[in-house]
């Protein structure tokens, strides 16, 4: 097949994300993809500053968990997980729980993140059946904070910003709290916790979780809030008896500069969400943990069974690529390369700040955003950035990066170079 026939049959019969089947935008054959790089059929190369959305946090065609993959291909691709189990799972759920906040203890492996929020929202809802206390329904998150594209993922997910709006009068009534606004670095304010303990006071009746995403809204606005907000809902939902369940799934393993972003806060919370990265980015999967008291409530009651089987739930190719990629994470000294990225990413993009068209540019472990005061237009800047040799995926008035952890210094020095150079010279 030609390139041009690729992308015509691309255009005229399958989906993208978020796009139109009819007036599609501009999308580019991807043919390979290695290291830091990917490849397009046409031999240009672009250095990719999205880790293919947060997850491929060691590059792509590593060497280690390609042999990892290999290896259990040969063994089983896939089994059934009802009355059967094997070492992939088991192994990297004694390792998720290992690093995991302190508290965890059972593991419930799905297919994708929106999957594991569906589950987590599943338990705290038949937590408090088993408990008796089945008025306790409702769940409460923030503004501007997504959570994933399934039903009571979407729920939870901005109800404005968010990209559910449409669905609205079909998605369960939930309570959004107003979005913390003390970013990451400045000084604290407890003005927007103060409003949850309000709210929590007078309705904490009818609350079974509190969910959120901790420290960074990802795809709600890309925002980096304060730690301290973090942990005072923690204790506001230890106080009122309500579950506080942290969907990591972009947060997690590293990338904030924290294995899990609720460390940044020194919290536990009572479900927590996992799912990009955690297989580095090879293969889909999923994971919801718990504590023991969620896990055993649930388990003590009516019907005593937690009312969720994926058909392949905790797939043995994925588990094991987990299980390899989460190792190589352990092993390779996450923490430095990411806080390298860091320096840089602010070293590069905070001179930006005070451009004409940028609103706020603001870093964060291995994520740098600039955002614009305006929207941009998608279709022309992606061109530009693919001119410039780099993979960006601007959406609203955000451009943004969160690059692989292997990205040399060159490699990042190019990828913040085609950044300023578009926003300066499309004058944005
Ligand atoms: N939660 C968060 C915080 C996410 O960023 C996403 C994906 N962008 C999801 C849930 C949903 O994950 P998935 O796309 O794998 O269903």
């Amino acid at each position: 097949m030609t390139e041009q026939e690729l992308l015509d049959f691309d255009r005229a019969h399958i989906w993208h994300p978020y796009t139109s089947a009819t007036r599609a935008l501009r999308c580019y054959p991807a043919a390979r993809a290695e290291g830091v790089y990917i490849e397009l059929m046409n031999g240009q190369r672009l250095i990719d500053g999205m880790s293919s959305w947060w997850c491929a946090i060691h590059g792509y065609n590593h060497p280690v968990i390609n042999a990892a993959m290999s290896a259990q291909i040969g063994r089983m691709s896939h089994v059934m997980f009802g009355g059967l189990t094997h070492l992939p799972a088991v192994e990297l759920a004694q390792l998720l729980l290992e690093i995991a906040p302190e508290g965890l203890e059972h593991v419930f492996f799905s297919d994708s993140g929106s999957v594991a929020v569906e589950v987590a929202m599943k338990m705290a809802l038949q937590y408090w059946h088993s408990r008796s206390r089945s008025e306790k329904h409702a769940f409460v998150t923030i503004r501007r904070g997504y959570h994933g594209d399934t039903w009571h993922a979407m729920s939870v997910s901005d109800p404005d910003t968010g990209m559910h709006s449409i669905f609205s009068s079909n998605l369960p009534k939930q309570y959004f709290m107003p979005e913390p606004r003390p970013g990451f670095h400045e000084d604290y304010d407890d003005a927007e916790a103060s409003r949850v303990e309000y709210f929590l006071r007078q309705n904490h009746g009818k609350i079974a979780a509190f969910i959120l995403e901790p420290i960074v809204q990802g795809a709600g606005g890309m925002r980096f809030y304060h730690p301290q907000y973090l942990k005072r809902l923690r204790s506001l939902c230890t106080e009122y008896d309500i579950l506080f369940i942290a969907d990591e799934i972009a947060t997690g393993f590293g990338r904030t500069g924290k294995l899990f972003a609720c460390e940044h806060a020194g919290v536990s919370p009572d479900i927590m969400c996992v799912g990009k990265a955690l297989t580095g980015g090879y293969i889909t999967l999923a994971a919801t943990m718990c504590t023991r008291n969620v896990a055993h409530a649930i388990s003590d009651g009516t019907p005593g069974v937690f009312m969720h089987g994926p058909t392949f739930m905790a797939n043995p190719l994925a588990c094991a690529t987990a299980l390899a990629s989460t190792r190589l994470l352990l092993q390779e000294n996450w923490m430095e390369k990411v806080l390298r990225i860091e320096r840089t990413l602010k070293e590069r993009l905070l001179p930006l700040q005070g451009h004409a068209s940028v609103a706020e540019v603001r870093v964060l472990g291995a994520i740098g955003v600039v955002e614009m005061k305006e929207p941009v237009n998608l279709e022309l800047i992606q061109g530009r950035f693919v001119d410039e040799g780099v993979w960006l995926r601007p959406f609203g008035k955000l451009v943004y990066t969160m690059p692989p952890y292997i990205v040399s210094e060159d490699e990042l020095d190019k990828l913040c170079k085609g950044i300023t150079n578009v926003i300066l010279r499309e004058q944005l």
